[in-house]
């Protein structure tokens, strides 16, 4: 009989284990809180070994052809001139911006659509409790339902509140020391295929990304000791950001009066995940639930990608399902390590409190960008996504 998995959360991660476990003759089920699928949110990257996975699933020029259409990066100053550039084209590789380069809710719908034909998706539905059973797991759900599953499938992100329940105390969050907001704007005359990065003083930056819906991406950025304000009202988070950024100069006060009226505003106090085994039984975590790197580490999706496929390919080729998930922890484990291993003096470095610290970075950036530098510097800012090999699973690909 088919193993039947309950996998919570309907993003990267839950979309791309849906289509791997589905394929593989799984009997998988998909709850998403949100009441509908998520569309939402901004560039993510794909490189290295989650390019491969997505290659794999037959997705890769999909993905390419979503792509942002970002050309590279440009750092400005307060009247729009361009103080130092990267073209990701002129390096040959990965830089700021990838050659992937894609909307977190594009790839996640790129996943969602055929995962669609191999899974039943529940929206508007969350776990309330969750008791192991001889076999597997009793899951007690919002809407009242209890259904019993051979494996429950955590990849609810970052906040998991199911990976509270099963593994209570566990997460040591690393809190990075920076709060960011995303939110789509309109596209006006003079908005270019660059994303462009302007320093502010008191540490915050404002960045305008293009899309290939026809908008722009705008993210606002502070490096702060973190608080509770992930957890505030939208229009409170808002307010408070109105205030910070009310003198930034730049672009600002456009990104301000359209942040009033977008549709996708979402903020994230910056921490990384840190627990000490993704799984307990037969509950097994994933993506960022699991290791959150934060967007700082700039290979979120890379992993949710590869992590999928990983734990797919080892319970495809293991009957023992603990034990499968001991082999999925022994893979991922060294590439979530280094990905995590990035110093929290990072952002603050590119968050300049003073107008001399914001000339100072904006020395260095110049001398980085410069042509004879740019391969070396690029690389610095492609993350860990090559940091492994990701095994081949025979069984799981035939
Ligand atoms: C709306 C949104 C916008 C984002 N925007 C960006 C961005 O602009 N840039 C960036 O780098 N990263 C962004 N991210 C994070 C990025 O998607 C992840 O870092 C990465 O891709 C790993 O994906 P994941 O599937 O593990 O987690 P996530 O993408 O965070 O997905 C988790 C999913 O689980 C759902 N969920 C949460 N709690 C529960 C629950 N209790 N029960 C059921 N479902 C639950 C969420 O609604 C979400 O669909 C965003 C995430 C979301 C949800």
């Amino acid at each position: 009989m088919a193993r039947t998995v309950l996998i919570s959360g309907a993003s990267i991660a839950g979309c791309a284990a849906a289509w791997w476990l589905g394929r593989n003759g799984f009997d998988v089920t998909v709850i998403e809180k949100a009441s509908e699928f998520r569309d939402g949110g901004q560039n993510v990257d794909v490189r290295g070994e989650g390019r491969k996975v997505l290659r794999l699933m037959g997705l890769e020029d999909a993905a390419l052809a979503h792509g942002t259409g970002e050309k590279g990066i440009a750092w400005v100053d307060e009247n729009d001139d361009v103080v130092a550039k990267i073209i990701t084209e002129k390096l040959g590789t990965d830089g700021p911006t990838a050659e992937m380069e894609i909307l977190r809710g594009d790839l996640s719908r790129l996943l969602y659509e055929p995962a669609r034909a191999r899974a039943a998706f529940r929206f508007g539905e969350t776990i309330r409790s969750v008791a192991p059973t001889a076999h597997g797991v009793s899951v007690r759900f919002k809407s009242g339902a209890e259904e019993e599953y051979d494996i429950l499938l955590v990849a609810e992100g970052v906040g998991s509140s199911t990976r509270e329940l099963v593994f209570s105390g566990q997460n040591s969050p690393r809190w990075m020391d920076m709060t960011m907001a995303y939110f789509t704007i309109p596209r006006v005359t003079g908005d270019d295929q660059l994303w462009r990065w302007f320093n502010a003083p008191g540490c915050r930056s404002v960045s305008i990304r293009p899309d290939m819906h026809g908008t722009m991406r705008a993210n606002l950025s502070l490096h702060r000791r973190h608080g509770d304000k992930a957890d505030w009202d939208p229009s409170q988070q808002k307010a408070w950001l109105r205030d910070e950024f009310r003198d930034a100069g730049w672009r600002t006060p456009r990104v301000l009066d359209a942040m009033e009226t977008t549709q996708d505003f979402y903020l994230d106090v910056l921490r990384q995940v840190r627990m000490p085994r993704w799984s307990q039984g037969r509950v097994v975590l994933l993506g960022d639930a699991a290791w959150c790197v934060t967007p700082l580490g700039g290979v979120g999706a890379t992993l949710a990608i590869s992590g999928a496929y990983v734990l797919a390919g080892e319970l495809v080729t293991n009957s023992d399902v603990e034990g499968a998930f001991q082999k999925y922890e022994a893979v991922m484990r060294p590439f979530v390590r280094k990905a995590q291993g990035i110093p929290k003096i990072v952002p603050r470095l590119v968050h300049p409190r003073t107008r001399t610290g914001i000339a100072v970075l904006h020395g260095i950036l110049r001398v980085m960008a410069a042509p004879s530098l740019q391969k070396v510097s690029g690389g610095l800012f492609a993350g860990n996504a090559e940091a492994i090999d990701l095994p081949q699973y025979s069984a799981l690909t035939r």
